[in-house]
């Protein structure tokens, strides 16, 4: 089935193992190397500082990243602390905005997954919302346990699958690999 049909495609980097967050952001590179602007929000994170924050300061306003938590959230009923719910709450309005203003050519929702999984977002208002997205607009959303919805609605979904993991042996987070 070949066609030069032009369409903005929902992506879902999803599954336990490693590299959701670096393949959005190695999209987003070829997008921005492509002339495309592109935006990536990241639900929850907040108090590690990524390399690629500095790193995509290179590409000015082509390629703009923003952590929007503050990480570390503790979650289940009662011990969801209300100040992170209004932190996704937040991330999300903007993301919307986002999404539905044209402005951007890629809009990378890192971690969005989990924040829906953790019940602090409803992934009913996230289907509505990329269901009038611009038709041009790329969206990508990373995070494990992506909801059914979204997963049904997007058109590539890719499971990480976890072979191994330095983890595992102790081995802890490694500067330029991890963050
Ligand atoms: P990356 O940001 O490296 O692409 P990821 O987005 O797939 O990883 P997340 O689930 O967002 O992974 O995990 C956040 C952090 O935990 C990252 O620093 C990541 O490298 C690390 N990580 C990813 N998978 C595992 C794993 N299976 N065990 C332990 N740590 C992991
Ligand atoms: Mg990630």
């Amino acid at each position: 089935m070949m066609s030069d049909v032009r369409k903005g495609l929902i992506m879902v980097n999803t599954g336990p193992g490693k590299g959701k967050t670096t393949a959005a952001m190695g999209t987003g590179l070829r997008a921005v190397g492509n002339g495309m602007k592109v935006l990536m929000l990241q639900f929850l994170k907040g108090s590690w500082h990524y390399g690629e924050l500095d790193a995509v300061k290179a590409f000015g306003d082509n390629f703009v990243m923003k952590q929007m938590g503050r990480g570390f959230v503790k979650v289940g009923g009662a011990e969801t602390d209300p100040e992170d719910v209004r932190m996704v709450e937040e991330c999300w309005k903007e993301a919307e905005e986002a999404i539905l203003s044209g402005q951007w050519d890629l809009v990378i929702l890192d971690e969005i997954n989990y924040a829906i999984s953790y019940k602090m977002l409803d992934p009913e208002k996230v289907v509505e919302v990329l269901r009038r997205k611009p038709e041009m607009i790329h969206v990508i959303l990373t995070g494990r346990n992506a909801h059914p919805t979204i997963v049904e609605l997007a058109d590539t979904v890719t499971e990480m699958r976890e072979v191994k993991h330095a983890y595992q042996r102790g081995i802890q987070a490694q500067r330029g690999i991890e963050y």
